[in-house]
């Protein structure tokens, strides 16, 4: 229980507007985007600077209060929803943590407090002619301090890496209420164990990150949009191989989708057309950039897509030629998982194997969906040069929801055990949360486990960091 004492004290310890009360302001942080969760919680702790945050958490270490970070609020796995377990927690909510913004031009840095959004990230670079190349739907919601506690992917993985590439250091406030501080923007440092790294994809449990240092990069000048049909997933992996060396390694985006996926995107989402005249089973969208206008890749480009039209590796192919074009197509992608809410329940797997065996692993983790589960509908789609497929299983069509949403954890099951026969992982963006506790118990090998709860225990020995999450 929180006590009524721990309310006021907490209401009062980082002076007023540091925390509320008021329900109808926490409501809209107790539910997740895909109304999957619903939590509650007495106390919303807003703090605006890491002091204020740092005076909060050292009160709720010293009186064993729990506390569930959220930044965003975009996560899909239950992990910053407070309340959703048996023990009362107190929601710490870093939108505030918005003062500074700093960027560097010579260092290639951008520091920002844990508040502001990537897409706010993404717009401070530019500005500057660089870029900070972390891309997502959600980029316009989500934070600083989310992206780094899920290592979040997005769709430049391929070219730039995950959020952990992308990070050269965090600003924290641990579960004792000290600060640890590695935001000097340092690219070298071998001073012994690098706690940022903890922190990265930690989903709260570790500390709450309040800042951030993260690499820039030049600014991509020159963009080629393509949407490509193909026959299979594996001439899809041909294809990115082969684009990557045509292109000098200029691949920064390379997204796999099948028809279906297609199909519900033009079905329900309003102002989408066809991107190709006729029908194909699987579609490849490619991003090729550079950080200089370099009229010989569009050159290459072509002839890389002529070549490979008359292999008939490519069906057919389209290339963007304005900004608007671009973004039609994208919009096609991002719309995915958004066309699928009007199709009613859905299962999802998030899941990554080696970028080689993805079709051998859509090929068996489709065969099985279509034996123990007729008539659902698979859209597995996503970022093929990650090796990271969202293997979505919708309801046979007129199902009844609930009853097909019933079998969540038995289709996950199925399907895991297939991403481990491919030494695969069973979170490749969106972490484990509550949501996956289980099957991380389950597939997680035990001597990995073990360290992790030692480290879990070290750092937060009273247990009061987003108790609920990962174990
Ligand atoms: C439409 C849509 C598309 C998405 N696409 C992608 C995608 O392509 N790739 C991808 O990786 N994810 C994707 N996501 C998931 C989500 O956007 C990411 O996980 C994102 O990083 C979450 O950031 P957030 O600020 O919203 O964090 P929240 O949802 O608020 O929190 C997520 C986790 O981080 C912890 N946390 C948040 N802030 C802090 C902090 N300051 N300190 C410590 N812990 C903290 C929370 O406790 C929780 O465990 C998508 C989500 C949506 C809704």
């Amino acid at each position: 229980m929180i006590s009524a004492t721990h309310i006021d004290v907490l209401l009062n310890i980082a002076g007023s507007g540091s925390a509320t009360i008021d329900a109808d302001t926490i409501a809209p942080h107790l539910k997740e985007w895909r109304d999957k969760f619903e939590g509650k919680t007495p106390l919303m702790l807003t703090p605006r600077t890491t002091e204020e945050a740092a005076k909060q958490i050292h009160y709720c270490s010293q009186h064993g209060v729990a506390l569930v970070p959220q930044g965003g609020n975009t996560g899909l796995v239950g992990a910053g929803i407070p309340g959703l377990g048996d023990r009362d927690e107190v929601l710490i909510s870093t939108k505030k943590l918005r003062t500074h913004l700093h960027l560097d031009a010579d260092d290639l840095t951008v520091t920002a407090d844990a508040g502001f959004t990537v897409a706010e990230l993404q717009a401070a670079a530019a500005e500057h002619g660089l870029l900070f190349p972390l891309s997502l739907a959600s980029e316009g919601s989500c934070t600083v301090g989310g992206v780094v506690s899920t290592n979040a992917g997005g769709v430049h993985v391929v070219r730039y890496g995950t959020t952990r590439a992308l990070t050269l250091g965090v600003e924290a406030v641990m579960p004792d209420g000290s600060v640890i501080d590695e935001t000097s923007g340092l690219r070298k440092d071998n001073t012994g164990y690098k706690l940022s790294q903890l922190l990265i994809g930690a989903e709260g449990t570790l500390g709450v990150v309040t800042r951030a240092t993260f690499r820039l990069y030049p600014a991509e000048v020159q963009r080629q949009t393509c949407w490509l049909a193909v026959g299979t997933p594996a001439d899809a992996l041909t294809l990115l191989n082969s684009a990557r060396k045509a292109t000098g390694d200029r691949v920064s985006a390379f997204e796999l989708m099948p028809a279906f996926g297609l199909e519900l995107v033009l079905k329900h989402i309003p102002n989408t057309r066809p991107p190709l005249a006729g029908q194909f089973p699987w579609h490849v969208l490619m991003d090729v950039a550079s950080s200089s206008p370099d009229p010989a890749l569009e050159a290459r480009l072509e002839e890389w897509l002529a070549s490979n039209m008359e292999a008939g590796l490519i069906k057919d192919g389209t290339t963007a030629s304005s900004l608007a074009q671009i973004e039609a197509l994208w919009r096609l992608r991002e719309s995915m998982s958004e066309a699928q809410k009007h199709e009613g329940g859905s299962i999802k797997h998030d899941v990554a194997v080696p970028v080689s065996k993805v079709p051998a692993f859509l090929q068996r983790a489709g065969q099985a969906i279509e034996t123990h589960y007729p008539g659902a509908r698979l859209t597995a789609f996503g970022h093929l040069g990650d090796g990271n497929i969202h293997f979505n299983v919708m309801q046979p069509a007129g199902a009844d929801k609930a009853a097909f949403l019933s079998s969540w954890d038995a289709m996950n099951e199925l399907v895991h055990d297939i991403v481990a026969e491919f030494g695969g992982s069973i979170s490749a963006e969106h972490g484990i949360g509550t949501l996956k506790k289980e099957e991380l118990a389950r597939l997680k090998p035990a001597s990995s486990l073990v360290a992790m709860k030692a480290i879990k225990a070290a750092l937060d020995p009273n247990n009061i960091m987003n108790p609920g999450v990962l174990f």
